[in-house]
């Protein structure tokens, strides 16, 4: 077995969160990962820091501390804005080796999975990614990762019992937010930056930023599934007069009748809204792990064995492409109803 850069006898009983940031304003997962690593510290009493790299985001500080954290640890340099692989790996890395924490977490979006992976093959440590929740076993000092394994017909618990830092990439919206008071003696810790323009190969020459819908921090969802055939049209203008954003199955993105970016599930967007409404969805595990965060659901389904009707509030055994319309009636603002 290879050995990760340190161990365990050279680990400082710590979790590190990466504070993701984009032009000054912290990605929602930082401060998730901030409120479920503060919650985590507490129980065994280990530290929380926050490790916050960019150009002039030293005021982003006071949000990580009034989410938990005991320390940010900031590199604030001209040449870490924007995110570069190349830069954030070679300056969170002296970070890493300098502090050894014990855990590190990162949110799962395109720069936090690129730069976890990296740095886990640097560590020579692993990296569970993905995961669906996270604890900490208090006798073995250990980070539990739950990831869904084989196509999601399990749920395995991961822990790495050898390798330093133990890493983890952890989906928007798997964990909620809380403020908290800051502790009492917050610290900023300023990181080295030895950095160069030649060490960074990266140019990005050109933006182009897509209008997607945030659906895991929707307070209402509309999914749609395979039982209502080709009625998406009608999905879409119920969670419109809702106030909600429209989601659905991954068959319904296969066919093209939505977008990927609003698939529901393990392989799309995990949601915490306050009302899920679920339209001719069966409730295949893979979906289900994108609403059973949900505070309410309301399903309707033809079928009344439906799986789906185990997680629902509320259980509908009905024609979806019956009860929408009149859904959508009832619903419609009083107004429409006039001028109808
Ligand atoms: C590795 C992997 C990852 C996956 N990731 C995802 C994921 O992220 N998200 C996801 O959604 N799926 C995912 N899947 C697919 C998943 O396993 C299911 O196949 C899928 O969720 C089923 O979609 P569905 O409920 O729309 O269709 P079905 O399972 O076909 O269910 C349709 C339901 O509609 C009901 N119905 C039919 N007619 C009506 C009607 N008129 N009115 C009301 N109800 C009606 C039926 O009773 C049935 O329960 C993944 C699969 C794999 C292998």
């Amino acid at each position: 077995m290879v050995a990760s850069l340190y161990g365990i006898e050279q680990e400082n009983k710590a979790i590190w969160v990466f504070l993701e940031q984009e032009k000054g304003v912290l990605e929602p997962v930082s401060l998730e990962l901030l409120t479920k690593g503060r919650e985590m510290a507490d129980q065994i009493g280990w530290s929380l820091a926050g490790l916050l790299l960019g150009n002039n985001v030293e005021s982003l500080t006071a949000q990580a501390f009034s989410h938990g954290a005991d320390q940010v640890y900031l590199a604030d340099h001209p040449l870490l804005e924007p995110f570069t692989i190349e830069a954030y790996s070679h300056v969170v890395f002296d970070g890493v080796m300098d502090a050894k924490p014990s855990v590190f977490l990162f949110g799962a979006t395109p720069n936090g999975r690129d730069l976890a992976a990296r740095l886990a093959v640097r560590f020579r440590t692993g990296l569970n990614a993905d995961c669906t929740d996270l604890r900490l076993d208090i006798q073995g000092d250990l980070l539990v990762s739950e990831v869904s394994g084989f196509g999601g017909g399990v749920l395995a618990l991961i822990e790495m019992r050898h390798h330093r830092p133990q890493m983890a990439t952890v989906r928007p919206g798997v964990f909620s937010v809380s403020q908290t008071t800051p502790r009492q003696k917050p610290g900023v810790i300023p990181l080295p930056v030895a950095l160069t323009e030649e060490m960074i190969r990266t140019r990005i020459l050109h933006r182009v930023v897509g209008e997607v819908a945030d659906l895991s921090r929707a307070p209402i969802l509309v999914a749609g599934g395979r039982g209502i055939q080709n009625n998406f049209e009608m999905t879409q203008e119920l969670a419109d007069i809702m106030g909600g954003e429209v989601g659905g199955t991954r068959p319904l993105v296969d066919e093209g009748f939505i977008p990927r970016e609003r698939q529901i599930g393990q392989t799309g967007v995990v949601c915490s809204p306050k009302l899920s409404i679920c339209l001719g969805i069966s409730g295949a595990f893979h979906f289900i792990v994108g609403i059973d965060k949900a505070d309410t659901v309301i399903s309707i389904n033809s079928d009344p064995e439906a799986p789906i009707f185990e997680y629902s509030d509320y259980c509908i055994v009905a024609d979806a492409n019956q009860i929408i319309p009149e859904l959508i009636a009832a619903l419609r603002p009083v107004e429409e109803v006039h001028h109808a």
